[in-house]
């Protein structure tokens, strides 16, 4: 299988080409049909498998083809939820190559530093939002955030999450998010409490297992 046969939008398809990626790795064959079709995914991978790519590029395909058809107001759509600095900058980094022939615009939050530059962010609007739990709860809490337009959701390494001890933000957070919206949520293992929480946040979800 190539990227070409994902019958992707074409300016996401060139983006992916320009990465220099051809063919999908194990978990974007299996995640990015599912995902095309509106389904949501558990995906029990690990970092390295591809798996931002798994995600990023059918979320990034979703908005730009509904973006073509309305007037694309910069309001949040995707949301992506993971438990560290590194890896919010890795995964914004990811939707910025996959993203930059569509005009879809990222930003990244996480603590550890002043909130000034993340509120304007925001402020200036933006598609897709890549946070930590504890910082985007607090900017939730201060009003700064709005899901009303929330279309996809992904908690990302949740089993590391879990272990942060960032079980009880990340509940917080999934209470907030509007029920009618598209699902994702990557661990790379699943114990009990982790099974637990995925129910919280997926409806009826399609699992794949690398
Ligand atoms: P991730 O698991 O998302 O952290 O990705 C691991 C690495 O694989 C990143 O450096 C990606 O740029 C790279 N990568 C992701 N998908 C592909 C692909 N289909 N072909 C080649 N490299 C890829």
């Amino acid at each position: 299988m190539t990227f070409k046969d994902l019958e992707l939008a074409e300016p996401i398809l060139k983006a992916v080409e320009a990465e220099g990626y051809t063919n999908p790795t194990p978990i974007q064959a299996q995640a990015i049909p599912i995902l095309l079709r509106g389904k949501d995914l558990l995906g029990v991978a690990q970092t390295g498998t591809g798996k931002t790519a798994a995600f990023g590029i059918p979320i990034l395909h979703h908005l730009y083809t509904a973006k073509n058809g309305s007037q694309g107001k910069r309001r949040i759509k995707a949301l992506v939820v993971t438990p560290t600095r590194e890896l919010a900058i890795q995964i914004g980094e990811s939707f910025t190559a996959y993203g930059k022939f569509t005009g879809l615009i990222n930003t990244v939050i996480f603590g550890g530093v002043k909130q000034g530059k993340q509120v304007q962010a925001l402020r200036n609007g933006v598609d897709i939002l890549i946070a930590t739990p504890g910082r985007l709860l607090d900017l939730m809490n201060q009003g700064f955030i709005s899901f009303r337009d929330l279309e996809f959701a992904v908690l990302d390494e949740a089993d590391q999450m879990l272990d942060m001890g960032f079980i009880h933000d990340i509940k917080k957070i999934i209470a907030k998010l509007p029920p009618k919206r598209q699902s994702l949520f990557f661990s790379a293992t699943m114990p009990n409490d982790i099974v637990t929480l995925s129910k919280k946040l997926l409806g009826d979800f399609e699992r794949v297992t690398i």
